[in-house]
Order: C-alpha cells, then structure tokens, then sequence
C-alpha cells in the first residue's frame, strides 16, 4: 500500500482571492520537480454524500450563488472538491491507499450544515468523515491545523462522540470561535478539543501541544481513521494569520499521527494563502505520509511566553475528558 495525492486541474479554473489557483498549482510544479508527479484523477460521487451532511435546503442555495459569483466559480468546482476527498476515502477503504493528501479547493471547514463562509461552501473534511464511517471507519478524529477554527466541522459534530473533532487555531481571529471550553454537547461532550493559540506561536508550542494533548488524547480515543484539515495558513508569513509553523512542523505532525494515532490519514487541503511557501510544506505533509524522515529541525524562533500557557490551560480542561 502506498500514499495517493488526489489532483484534478480542474480546480485551477476560478480565481475567488486570496483563494487562488496558484494555492494548488504551485503545489503541484513544486511536486513535480521533486519528483512527486504521480496524481491521482477525482472519481464522481452520488450527492448523497453530501446530503449526509448539509441540508437540502442550503444545497439548494450553494447552486443560487454560484450562479452569480463574478470569481468563475461554479458548482462544479465545489463538487469536485468534495469528490477530490472522497476519491481519496474511497481508495483507502478499499485498501489501495493506505493515506492520502487531496489538493482541493475551495477549503471546507467553514461550511455548516446549512451554511457556508470563509470561502468555503461543502465542507469537505465532514463529508468524507461520514462517507468513511458509511465504509466502516467507525470512528473517525478529524485534526484542524489551519490557522483559522473549523466553527463549521465543529458544529456538524458536536454532539456526536463517533467523530472527535481537535483544532489548533490563532485567537483572537475569523471566526472568532473556537473558546478551549467549547468541548462538546450531549453525547459528544469531550469530543470536541479546541486549542486556541496567541498570534506569533510557532513550531515548539504546537509540537507541546501535539506531544502532551492532541495525540495522548488521539490514542485513547483510537480512531479507525483520520482527517487532517490541513490549513498551511498557519505558517510563517502566511497574509491572513499570524502563526510561525515551518515545513518540518507539518511533517513532525503528520509523522506523529499517522505513527501515533491512526496508519489510515486523509489530510485534505484547508487554507493557506502563500503559494510558494505552502508547496515545501505540503511536500513535507506528503513526505511524513510517505513515511520519509529527511527533515532538519527548524530555525530558531522567537515565541511569546504565554503561547505554552495553551499547553497547560488544555491539559487541565480535557482533563476531565480524557
Ligand atoms: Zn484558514
């Protein structure tokens, strides 16, 4: 078995900025002159999928604003989105694959059941997770690392204990949820982990973070698959954010879920808003799910000291939990 990356240059056809298509197209000429060229064409799926998780209601509506964006977006390039994502649960419940990365846009983990925002219209990392547990992947963790809080997955899980949703996320920021006590209603309570972090945290503070909350919890938990939101807008100099991750940041991450907490990873692309320095970490995600280790340690940074307060402060909410 093997890592797939899910690609179609379809997704390159509409420019909605700052989510462009060069977030994905350099991507794929950095791949390609490291060798990385081997992609994998999105399948099409029924809209069940997609029903599983937003209303008929808003589905309707995705179609009304699609028509009338100025950006080229249309629905078929959300539906490609969200059939780049499943292609990639497909091929891992039938043993093809046994992790994926899917270069896909536009992003997802804004999107509500019944509503979208932040660019995003479907939300594919939730539409996949239930596609996955319709496969038999039971339970399903779904890690958010964009900069920005999942207030879209979130919600569609929040009081369900078969799908653990964890975020790392700059606060204050869009959207503006995301509170380390949001944990979970009824049934899901303590299954949702929100770790919000100060502007100007970095890679020691997430890999704390990871070491000593999300994969602790990720193993007790034991999850018959993963999702990664992948969001690289929570590297340095991103436009949007202010978070200092490095391409080895994504990679130790990646490296210790996949090692740590579940073989079967779909890390599926979420934000990040500068093309060329998101392609060296998205070969450094790839390169983790490939299982290579060839990466240096990062430069020294600077963080600010109350970033590893978000470690401690964690610990002590979920520990109720977990
Ligand atoms: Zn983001």
């Amino acid at each position: 078995m093997s890592t797939g990356i899910v690609y179609s240059p379809e997704c390159l056809t509409y420019t909605a900025p700052p989510d462009t298509p060069d977030r994905v197209f350099k991507t794929v000429e950095y791949f390609r002159s490291h060798g990385v060229d081997d992609f994998i064409t999105p399948r099409e799926y029924d809209e069940k999928y997609i029903r599983a998780v937003h209303t008929a209601g808003y589905m309707d509506r995705v179609g009304t604003v699609c028509k009338v964006m100025a950006t080229g977006l249309e629905c078929a390039h959300i539906r490609l989105s969200v059939d780049s994502c499943l292609t990639a649960g497909e091929l891992v419940a039938e043993g093809e694959l046994e992790n994926a990365f899917v270069l896909c846009r536009p992003p997802g983990h804004h999107a509500y059941a019944d509503a979208g925002g932040g660019f995003c219209y479907y939300n594919n990392a939730a539409v996949l997770a239930r596609y996955l547990q319709k496969q038999g992947f039971h339970k399903v963790m779904i890690v958010d690392w964009d900069a920005h809080h999942g207030n879209g997955t979130e919600a569609i899980f929040y009081g369900d204990p078969s799908v653990l949703y964890a975020s790392v996320h700059q606060s204050p920021l869009y959207p503006g949820t995301g509170e380390m006590t949001d944990t979970g209603s009824g049934p899901g309570e303590g299954y949702t982990v929100n770790v919000p972090v100060p502007s100007g945290t970095g890679h020691d503070t997430y890999m704390a973070i990871f070491r000593e909350v999300l994969v602790p919890i990720g193993k007790s938990f034991h999850p018959d698959a993963l999702v990664i939101s992948a969001g690289q807008d929570s590297q340095r100099d991103d436009p949007v954010a202010q978070l200092r991750l490095c391409p080895v940041s994504y990679h130790m991450m990646t490296e210790r879920l996949v090692h740590d907490v579940c073989p079967r990873t779909i890390a599926v692309l979420e934000g990040g808003y500068q093309p060329e320095n998101n392609a060296p970490a998205h070969l450094a995600i790839v390169s983790a799910l490939m299982g290579r280790t060839n990466y240096d340690t990062p430069e020294f940074n600077v963080e600010p000291d109350y970033a590893r307060t978000a470690v401690r402060q964690a610990k002590e909410v979920l520990a109720e939990y977990w």
